[in-house]
Order: C-alpha cells, then structure tokens, then sequence
C-alpha cells in the first residue's frame, strides 16, 4: 500500500519509523512518505493560511498549496486508472470505525491532508473530489489542534489489516469490533496477583467452555459499556446461550424467540 500524509508538521510522524508499522514499512508491505505542505508555497514566509471570508476568528489553510500538493501526488489519472483516495481528517467527517479502516486496508494509495487552524478552503475538497474519492472522517465528538493525530490513528489501525503485518492474522478475528462485540477480559501469568484471581475456566484447558466464557463476557461487557453496539447486532448472530448471557447482564433482549 502506498501512503501519503501532507502536513505543516512532519516531525509529528516520527512515531511511523516504530514498532509494527516501521517494521511493515521496511519490509516494503507499505510505503509511506509524509510531506512538508510548505513545499508548495513560494513567498518569504512560506505562508499556507489567511484570514476566513466572511470573518470571524482564527484562519483558514489557502487553496494554493493543498493544490499543488495534490496534482503532485495525485497528478489527474487516465480513466482506466485507479485514482488515489484522499483522507480529510476533521470534526465534521464521518466517523472513524474498523468497517471504515477495512475499506481504507484495501485502497492500494491513500493521501490524507493534514488540517490546521479552522481547516481547509472547502474549494480544495471539492477539486479534488472531480479526481478521486475524497473521505472526510472524524475521530469523534471533540475538537484537536490539527489532523496529525487522526492520522497517527488512522494508520496504526489500518496497518494493522495489512496482510503480512501481524504475526498473528488470527488475532483480528477475535478483538473488539471485528464481530460487533467488545472483547472478552484477557489474562496471563501468574495465576494470583495481589489476591486476584484468573478465573478457573481458562486455566481447565477445555477449549469448549473457555470459547463459551469468552463469548458470554463479551456479551456482557458489551451489554453493559455499549449497550448501541447490542440493538446493532442480527438476531441470526445470537444463539440461545447468547440471549441468556444477555438477559442474565439485565439486557432486553426482544428478538429472544428469533435466536437459533
Ligand atoms: N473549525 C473546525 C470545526 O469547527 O469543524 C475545527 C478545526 S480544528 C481546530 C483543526 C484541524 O484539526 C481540522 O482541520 C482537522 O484536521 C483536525 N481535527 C480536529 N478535530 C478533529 C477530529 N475530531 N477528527 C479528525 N480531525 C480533527
């Protein structure tokens, strides 16, 4: 996968050269470069922003450079090309999910632009959107200085689905939000703590009844911190121990009867 990060602060993506993404980015499974937008400005101070038309406080990042930027990353591309998707992290995108992170896993070039101040002349959006897929996504309800962060978590969770990446693939089956559920609690050595104790089941060696656990605390837990995530899920995706697990955390759980 080929990734491209424009921003007035490149430095903020040191953290890339670490851990399983500078590994995935040296062994070739993805090439990332991050770009300094002040490349593409040409007066004494390199300015990028200016003040808002039609007033108000703070400024707004100037069309030229983004622009520029853009027909250098993203020069227009021959229709039976595959055009590049560009990535606008800001507080009025949608929201950033694993489904959203899937689709981004699968794009072979993703360019995100790095927003500052009070963002991005809306004409650079809608430019870019006459040449390629344009996704404006939010990490959530709250409002950052710049959109470098959401892209340190955009990339640490599409990474990840990258195949070759995890020396475990089979862990991305199992965690939160890969089946719409929250994962179970997780434990190793020793068996007590400070008194606390690994509860019996995953220390029987009974694959069935730990699988069985698992899956009943899961419910639980989601039942009890994500009580959205619960009405989301298909009646066909919950088997009968399921429902009791559910109504045994106090959740009303009306499609019982359609439960296999
Ligand atoms: N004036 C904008 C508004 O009210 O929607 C907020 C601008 S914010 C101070 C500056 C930049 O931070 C945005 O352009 C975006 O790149 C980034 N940003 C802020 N909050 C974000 C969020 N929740 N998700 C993604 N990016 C965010």
């Amino acid at each position: 996968m080929r990734v491209d990060i424009v921003s007035i602060f490149p430095e903020y993506f040191a953290p890339l050269d670490l851990s399983l993404i500078g590994k995935a980015r040296a062994g070739g499974l993805l090439n990332l470069t991050v770009h300094d937008l002040r490349t593409w400005t040409y007066d004494v101070h390199r300015t990028v922003d200016d003040t808002p038309y039609g007033g108000g406080p703070g400024m707004v990042m100037r069309p030229e450079p983004w622009g520029e930027a853009l027909d250098a990353l993203a020069p227009p591309t021959p229709g039976d090309r595959r055009p590049p998707r560009l990535l606008v992290p800001t507080p009025t995108g949608v929201r950033f999910s694993q489904a959203l992170a899937h689709e981004l896993a699968a794009e072979p070039h993703l360019i995100f632009a790095c927003g500052r101040y009070e963002g991005i002349d809306q004409r650079v959006l809608d430019h870019a959107a006459t040449r390629m897929p344009v996704t404006e996504v939010s990490l959530g309800d709250y409002v950052l200085f710049g959109g470098e962060v959401a892209v340190l978590v955009i990339m640490e969770a599409v990474t990840r689905l990258l195949p070759g990446v995890l020396g475990n693939a089979g862990s991305l089956d199992e965690e939160s939000h890969a089946h719409g559920l929250l994962e179970a609690p997780v434990y190793t050595k020793p068996p007590v703590w400070r008194g606390h104790e690994v509860p019996a089941v995953l220390r029987s060696g009974d694959h069935g009844r730990i699988a069985r656990w698992r899956r009943d605390e899961s419910l639980r837990r989601t039942a009890a911190r994500r009580p959205d995530m619960i009405a989301a899920l298909s009646p066909d995706s919950l088997d009968k121990r399921d429902v009791a697990a559910l109504g045994e955390a106090g959740f009303p759980v009306p499609s019982a009867d359609m439960a296999k």
